[in-house]
Order: structure tokens, then sequence, then C-alpha cells
């Protein structure tokens, strides 16, 4: 946890310097914590073999659960929902359960470090804007035990989508996730952890744009109005709005990346 930052301290923190409680307070409020849209979960999906009601599903980081959902209402399968906070679990299995998809979606609180899972349990794993949280390498490479062979992985990293860019950005990821690479980098670590690369795409700007940081917008007055006068909000709600004011500028050097591979 740190609670040192502040503005001036701004330009050299990130969302990972947070204590973890904030930012769970922070996002709540939000459909999404990551950058998405329900049409790039659906064609994701499309470049995986079809599931039956008996294949296994797991959505690890799934936050309060849009493309949880989305999954659940596109696949015959049974799908586990796994985050760290019980807050969006909750949001999660009340959404579930409004949408009738109770028997099929369930969401629980654990941590994707040490996922509670059997060795080849799963069908396919997927992990939208969460991944990072283990670190990409880490994860592909841990979590592919838990899939059957043939199995499939789903995730979204953040990535470059050029060699070379400004000083700034490129700076600013150093240091906020140093595990940033390109495209062709990402692609040689899925290979090397043992997948076929199967599908790769860049996620349109309006899914981080329009979906996730114009709907922080509303979430940040919430937060700032709750937490008055708290230099550790302000300066997240700060951090999050210079986030989105780098990624307004540097856009078309970074961005949102699906990655679809299958276990061999
Ligand atoms: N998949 C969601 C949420 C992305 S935000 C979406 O696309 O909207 C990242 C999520 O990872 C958050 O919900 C956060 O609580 C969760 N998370 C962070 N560290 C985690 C960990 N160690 N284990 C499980 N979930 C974690």
């Amino acid at each position: 946890m740190n609670n040192d930052n502040n503005n001036s301290t701004l330009e050299q923190c990130s969302i990972h310097d947070f204590d973890l409680n904030m930012i769970c307070d922070y996002f709540s409020t939000m459909e999404r914590q990551g950058p998405g849209c329900d049409e790039m979960t659906l064609k994701a999906l499309s470049f995986i073999k079809p599931l039956t009601a008996e294949s296994k599903v797991a959505d690890i980081g799934c936050g309060t659960g849009k493309q949880t959902i989305v999954l659940a209402q596109h696949l015959p399968s049974k799908v586990v929902a796994i985050d760290l906070f019980q807050k969006f679990i909750d949001i999660l299995n009340q959404n579930s359960k409004g949408l009738g998809l109770q028997e099929k979606l369930t969401g629980i609180v654990g941590n994707m470090e040490t996922l509670p899972f059997q060795e080849e349990e799963y069908d396919l794993l997927w992990s939208e804007g969460a991944i990072y949280n283990i670190g990409f390498q880490k994860g592909i490479t841990e979590w592919r035990k838990f899939l059957k062979k043939g199995g499939y992985i789903a995730v979204t990293e953040a990535s470059w989508f050029t060699n070379e860019r400004p000083e700034e950005i490129d700076q600013f990821w150093k240091d906020a996730y140093p595990e940033i690479d390109t495209i062709s980098n990402k692609i040689h670590q899925i290979e090397n952890a043992g997948y076929i690369p199967v599908a790769t795409f860049i996620l349109p700007e309006y899914c981080w744009i329009e979906n996730f940081y114009e709907l922080q917008k509303e979430a940040r007055e919430i937060f700032l109005s709750k937490h008055k006068g708290n230099p550790t909000a302000e300066a997240l709600a700060a951090n999050e709005k210079h986030e989105y004011d780098l990624y307004r500028k540097y856009k078309s050097y970074y961005g949102y990346v699906f990655y679809i591979g299958k276990k061999i």
C-alpha cells in the first residue's frame, strides 16, 4: 500500500501503486473495470472450437463480470468467474441471478496466483484486462496446467503497436507495467509457453475510450464525493485521468490486444 501519492508525484505513479481496496471502490460503480466490449468478447469466442454443455470455462480476474455474462449467455458450458474482490463477485452474482444465469455462472473470490483448479480441468481460460496482475508470461505459463490438451486461453493485454515510441509514453509504461511489449514478442511468448497462437487482434479504440475512460468520469465523481479530502483517493482519481490523457495523446503507439492460444 502506498499512501504517499499526491499530484506532485503523479507523473511517476500508476494504478499499480495504490491500495487495492481503494481501487476496488473506485471501479465498483462501473460495469467494466478494464477496456473491452461485448463485440470483441464475441469475436474472440469465434476463434474457439465450439464448446458443449460438459465443457468448463473460467474467467480469471472477472471484475463485476460484464464479459463473463456475455460468455455465459453465448456458451452452452458452465462458467466459473474468479476475482480477488468480494464486492465485485457480489455484483456479478447478483447480475447473473437477475438474468437467470445462476445455474450456468458462478462467481467466486480467489487469487489468480493460486487458482483453486484441478490440472487439465478446463476447456477455456478467459481473462480480459486482468492478466497483468500476475504478469502475462507468468500467467500464460502457470495457468496452462489447468487446461485440457487442445484447450484454449483467451486474454487481453496492453501491447505496443510499434518498435519505437516517444519517451514520455515509453517511460510511463515502463513504470506502470514493464511487461508491455510488441505484439510479435507476445506471440513468441505464447508459443514458448506451449500454445499455438490461434488469433490476435487489436481492440478498437472505443473499447478503451467510450467503454472505459469516459465511463470513469461519473465513477470518479461518485468516488471523490465519498472520499472528500482524502489525498490518496484524489491522487488515484487524478492518476486515472492522467492515464486517459496519455492514451488520447499516444493511442497510435499502444492499446489492448486480444491473444488466443490453443494448448498443444
Ligand atoms: N475482466 C474485467 C476486470 C478487469 S480489471 C473487465 O474486463 O472488466 C482487473 C481485475 O483483476 C480486477 O477486477 C481485480 O480485482 C482483479 N485482480 C487483481 N489482482 C487479482 C488477483 N491476484 N487474483 C484475482 N483477481 C485479481
